[in-house]
């Protein structure tokens, strides 16, 4: 559905065996050595939707300054500019957050919950923020030749890949105690 620029594949590791100097972690804890990366690809995609998120605002913003209907630019209807007001609110929200998750990784004091949040945050905020973009767009917004429908698609996986978002809401409750 999107971020085509690579495909995606299956992996099967039969009979492989790795001389001791390549093992990463220790033999049978796997899991740690994967989570422990796991933070550091929620910290770059967490920054890299923000990105992108910022570029769906960016086009939409432009888009409803110069699209006029019913002799104004849409911008100046409340409905649009309400939208993109709520945009603005999430995608710095999502910036600061990425900011203290990066901080506190530099710092020694990230915790699992920390980068929960980070990710919970930003890619359900690339998902609205392009949902909105789209709708702004009205028809246009639909149509392969802008660009909007591709963040649209693009953060569809947002959601999905690297835990999904009712696995980050499991991380974050169970760091709340629940
Ligand atoms: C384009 C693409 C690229 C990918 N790239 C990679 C990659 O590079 N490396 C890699 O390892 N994986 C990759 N994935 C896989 C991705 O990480 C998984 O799809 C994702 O983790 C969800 O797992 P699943 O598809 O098995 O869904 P499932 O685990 O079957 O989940 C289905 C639904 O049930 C929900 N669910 C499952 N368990 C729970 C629970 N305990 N509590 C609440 N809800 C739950 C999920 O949130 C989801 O809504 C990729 C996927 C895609 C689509």
């Amino acid at each position: 559905m999107g971020t085509r620029a690579i495909g995606t594949t299956q992996v099967f590791y039969t009979d492989v065996k790795v001389p001791g100097s390549a093992v990463l972690g220790q033999v049978d804890r796997g899991w740690e050595a994967l989570d422990a990366y796991l933070w550091y690809e929620r910290l770059g995609l967490s920054a890299a939707r923000t990105g992108a998120a910022w570029a769906a605002f960016d086009y939409a913003l432009e888009y409803a300054k110069t699209r006029k209907q019913f002799g104004r630019p849409i911008g100046q209807f409340q409905a649009i500019s309400h939208k993109l007001a709520d945009m603005k609110v999430m995608l710095d929200v999502s910036r600061t957050l990425v900011y203290r998750f990066a901080w506190l990784m530099s710092q020694g004091k990230a915790t699992r919950l920390d980068a929960a949040v980070v990710k919970l945050q930003t890619s359900e905020a690339y998902k609205a923020v392009s949902d909105m973009g789209l709708q702004i767009l009205g028809g246009y917004g639909y149509c392969m030749e802008y660009p909007m429908q591709r963040f649209f698609r693009d953060s569809r996986l947002a959601t999905i890949g690297v835990g999904t978002s009712e696995i980050q809401r499991n991380i974050i409750a169970r760091g709340l105690g629940l």
